[in-house]
């Protein structure tokens, strides 16, 4: 099991990072559930002094996302919001960040309520409005935090323009790519210089871990995040990294069915009656469609609608059967939410208006289940409306 230097997508997902286990030839890396390594001498030992420090179930995962972001080297984290936590340590008391509108709940309510404790400021723009990003710059800013596609109202930012932009001003361009995984989008080649993900929607695809990842390409980031990995110490558990592994394996099959289900229901829901928006890249109607087929290869299985009001949201998440009502995205299996009260709750209610995520807005993660009884569900709880 050689990985050429040019493998595709595919094959990378299977073999980067993982070689038959040396000791026993077993083709899956083991968990390596142990806390310290025993050394041969003083001094002297295999690369691994303590688990905090190095895991070898860890480092595999690591070099495999690495390898599928386009990057040089990976850190995995017990959680995206851990991994979003150690890209913070970038900043030094003064800095501004620029980050983008409708950013993911959790991402807002760290930068707002904890970071902002520590003398960082952050402005939110419609980087979609490269005059408005354009102008959010001080001579302070020292990061830009881009999400795109975003949740839950599907907007895309241009990524070449948005590096171009920051390193212009000589900002780091940080992108979460959760959404579309990098199976869709590669922000990296794109003219990122960090790319991150919550391990626990796409990545893992089955809803049984949570975690997250930073990747990054430039030595002397590589070396900041080792050393903050180590210092900080929120790392990835053996067997968390050891799922994300299997999850990895079958990302490409995964994204072409959550695609391929997501642009059938999205087109189901916009012509119902009662429906007023969707929002999914994969639309004519969707307003950056063409960055959309310019950007990503492929929509991804994330959609939301607009039902009108508090009560037909209610309406329809009471009624679906087969879809859960959960939040969290990315698994094998429909999720459906209430951005306004579970993802966005901490959101300030002017604030969600202002960008669109309304009382009557329904969020949808397409899951892998037949589309005839997606369908089947969904019609049926829309036709209550
Ligand atoms: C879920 C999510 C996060 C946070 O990740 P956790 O693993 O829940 O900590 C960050 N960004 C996006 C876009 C997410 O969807």
């Amino acid at each position: 099991m050689k990985l050429n230097a040019n493998a595709r997508f595919a094959t990378k997902c299977l073999h980067a990072g993982q070689q038959p286990d040396p000791s026993t030839g077993a083709i899956i890396t083991p968990i390596f559930q142990t806390s310290t390594y025993v050394q041969e001498a003083l001094g002297r030992h295999k690369g691994f002094e303590y688990a905090r420090t190095q895991n070898p179930t860890r480092q595999a995962l690591e070099q495999n996302i690495a390898a599928i972001e386009s990057g040089a080297e990976g850190f995995a984290f017990a959680s995206g919001m851990a991994a979003i936590g150690a890209v913070a340590t970038f900043l030094r008391a003064g800095d501004h960040v620029i980050v983008s509108d409708n950013v993911y709940g959790g991402t807002f309510r760290f930068f707002d309520k904890v970071l902002r404790r520590y003398d960082l400021s952050f402005s939110y723009v419609n980087m979609a409005d490269l005059n408005a990003f354009e102008g959010a710059f001080t001579s302070g800013t020292r990061l830009v935090f881009a999400e795109t596609p975003t949740n839950p109202l599907m907007r895309l930012i241009d990524l070449p323009a948005a590096a171009e932009l920051s390193h212009r001003r000589c900002a780091l361009l940080v992108v979460d790519n959760t959404f579309a995984s990098p199976c869709l989008q590669q922000p990296l080649t794109l003219g990122a210089d960090l790319v991150l993900h919550s391990t626990t929607k796409y990545l893992n695809g089955h809803s049984d871990s949570v975690g997250g990842i930073v990747v990054a390409t430039r030595a002397e980031d590589i070396e900041w995040l080792r050393f903050v990995q180590n210092a900080q110490g929120a790392i990835l558990s053996p067997f968390d990294s050891w799922l994300v592994l299997r999850g990895t394996k079958t990302l490409p099959l995964r994204m072409a069915q959550h695609s391929r289900n997501g642009m059938v229901l999205a087109e189901f829901v916009a012509s119902h009656p009662k429906v007023r928006t969707v929002h999914y890249p994969g639309l004519h109607s969707h307003p950056q469609h063409e960055l959309a087929r310019r950007q990503m290869r492929g929509f991804g299985g994330m959609l939301s609608f607009e039902t009108g009001s508090l009560d037909g949201a209610r309406t329809v998440l009471n009624h679906v059967r087969l879809m859960a009502l959960a939040e969290s995205l990315g698994g094998v299996e429909t999720l459906i939410s209430h951005p306004a009260t579970m993802t966005h709750a901490s959101v300030p209610v002017a604030e969600r208006n202002a960008l669109g995520i309304t009382d009557g807005l329904v969020r949808i993660s397409v899951g892998l289940e037949d589309i005839d009884d997606l369908k089947e569900d969904l019609a049926q709880a829309l036709d209550r409306l």
